[in-house]
């Protein structure tokens, strides 16, 4: 098997088309031999990145979100780009329980989540131009006893 394996898409901001990617980039990591709780982290990662483009980002105006998806030996990274409004200041939008929409019953988790159910996420974002999340994850790890 290959080493290394990448693939983009680029969708319209609906909202449902949420549920679309991230069965996309999971059925992608599928040759990974990932958990089912693996596979569930992995989505629900995805579905708050993708949520954030088009409510923040985007305030829900219909504009193309794109995926970068690249599988490395047993590791998976996910790029999930806007050209939306960008953040003044990553750090404090990473900060759990903030939230710049509290009017929209947001409780300012998404990060903390993001951040909890993957191995690492970075997050590079310019005012006015966009937003890059890019969130890594080692996948289908654990010794198979069959193996
Ligand atoms: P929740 O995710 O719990 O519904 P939330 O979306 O406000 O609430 P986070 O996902 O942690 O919480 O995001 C925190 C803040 O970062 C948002 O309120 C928003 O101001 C900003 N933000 C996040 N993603 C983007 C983005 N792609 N573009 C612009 N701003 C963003
Ligand atoms: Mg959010």
């Amino acid at each position: 098997m290959e080493d290394t394996n990448e693939m983009k898409m680029e969708f319209d901001s609906y909202s449902s088309n949420e549920s679309f990617a991230r069965v996309a980039v999971a059925a992608f990591c599928t040759r990974l031999n990932p958990t089912l709780e693996e596979l569930s982290d992995l989505k629900t990662a995805i579905s708050e990145a993708i949520t954030n483009c088009i409510i923040h980002a985007y305030d829900n105006q219909i504009r193309k979100i794109q995926i970068i998806c690249r599988i490395k030996g047993q590791e998976v990274e996910v790029n999930i780009i806007d050209h939306g409004k960008g953040m003044e200041d990553v750090a404090k939008a990473m900060e759990p329980l903030y939230t710049t929409r509290p009017d929209l019953d947001r409780s300012g988790m998404g990060f903390a989540f993001m951040e909890a159910f993957m191995d690492e996420v970075q997050v590079e974002s310019t005012p006015g131009e966009g937003t890059c999340v890019c969130m890594r994850k080692k996948l289908g790890c654990f010794t198979h006893p069959y193996a």
